[in-house]
């Protein structure tokens, strides 16, 4: 019987897990004490254990399966590990600094189907949906550094945008959210924790019924059908008749804010026209709507691409603002270290091949 990560249990599944095995009921919590506030990483050190249970999730579960290959720190304090898979593949995950805490993107599954033209994961096609417990270990990891540097760092924010399309994964996202929100374990707050869809509507609605409150932010990145199918074809069987139902679902069942992501690229998606598209798209739920405006971070495949100029980013912020519609640009983070989505992986696979 091969192994499975730990991390992809819940604290439920893990008591039921116990108990099915024969341990009582109490080992639960010690063993997710073990795990997510002492965060070791061998059971031999779950010293308050019995050897007959150590020896149990030995035999069933593992604690480590990522294999750090790369750290490459940014001047900013950015910081990007690239790690190996027990199966090999690499993923990415970067952690960074803002003034409210210290901010986790995760990466959910190896490569990306949905293939936006923009993208540098986009170009690797999905090799394979991350478990959850794949995921809960990239947040692990990145903790398990801060605690060794010693400054009594916490990662505080998650934000679900690495490499992948989540709701293309989405119990295992769902099993990775339910663990990092344990309030008995990580307690990363669930405001706290942003997940990005590409638009994937029927998800959105299943998104806006779960019980728990995680932020959504829905990559728009054009205003208009015509020009969101050129920039990201996944808009064919999404249309914005069927993601904007879906996104006033969600607003209507939840009462929470959207961020809409709207990368800014040069003279396709940047002109007045599409800002005041966007107004209108989004006027009659403003109260309820963020667009964040973010720079595009050239890919080396897709020279199709450039940067929007500061000029017309400051055009088109003010022009959304003007019309009553909240909006922020991204400050970029680590962009000396590749810390774009799926960079660094895909010049690795380059380098590889
Ligand atoms: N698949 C999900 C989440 C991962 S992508 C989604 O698309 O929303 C997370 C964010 O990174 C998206 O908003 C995406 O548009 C952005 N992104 C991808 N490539 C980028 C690039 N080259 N420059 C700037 N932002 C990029
Ligand atoms: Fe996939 Fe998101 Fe990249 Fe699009 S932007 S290819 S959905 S990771």
């Amino acid at each position: 019987m091969s192994k499975t990560s730990i991390y992809g249990l819940t604290f439920e599944q893990l008591t039921s897990w116990l108990v099915e095995h024969g341990q009582k009921k109490f080992r639960a919590q010690q063993v997710w004490d073990w795990l997510y506030k002492k965060r070791i990483t061998d059971f031999e050190e779950m010293t308050n254990l019995n050897k007959e249970c150590l020896a149990l999730l030995d035999n069933h579960f593992y604690i480590q399966s990522l294999k750090q290959a790369i750290k490459q720190e940014s001047s900013d304090g950015t910081i990007k590990f690239l790690f190996e898979l027990q199966d090999g593949n690499l993923i990415e995950t970067v952690l960074m600094r803002f003034s409210y805490g210290l901010s986790v993107c995760v990466t959910t599954q190896v490569g990306c189907n949905i293939g936006c033209t923009f993208c540098a994961s986009g170009l690797l096609t999905k090799n394979r949906d991350l478990s959850g417990g794949e995921i809960v270990e990239q947040i692990m990891k990145v903790q398990q550094h801060l605690d060794r540097v010693g400054k009594n760092e916490r990662v505080s924010h998650i934000v679900v945008m690495g490499i992948g399309e989540p709701f293309d994964n989405y119990s295992n996202m769902m099993d990775f959210l339910r663990v990092v929100n344990d309030q008995n374990g990580l307690s990363i707050g669930a405001r706290h924790i942003t997940v990005s869809t590409s638009g994937l509507a029927h998800k959105i609605y299943d998104f806006a019924d779960e019980d728990i409150q995680i932020n959504l932010a829905v990559s728009l990145h054009a205003p208009n059908n015509e020009l969101r199918t050129k920039i990201m074809k996944i808009n064919k069987a999404f249309p914005l008749e069927k993601l904007m139902p879906a996104v006033d679902y969600y607003l209507e069942k939840t009462n929470r804010r959207i961020t809409f992501e709207y990368i800014l690229l040069r003279d396709v998606n940047d002109h007045k026209e599409e800002a005041l598209q966007l107004v209108q798209l989004l006027k009659d739920k403003r109260h309820l709507s963020y667009v964040n405006l973010i720079p595009y971070n050239p890919v080396d495949e897709h020279n199709q691409y450039q940067r929007s100029t500061k000029e017309s980013i400051v055009k088109f912020y003010e022009t959304l603002l003007n019309n009553g519609i909240q909006c922020g640009v991204r400050v970029e983070q680590g962009s000396d270290i590749d810390a774009a989505c799926g960079q660094l992986r895909s010049k690795q696979i380059k380098a590889k091949s």
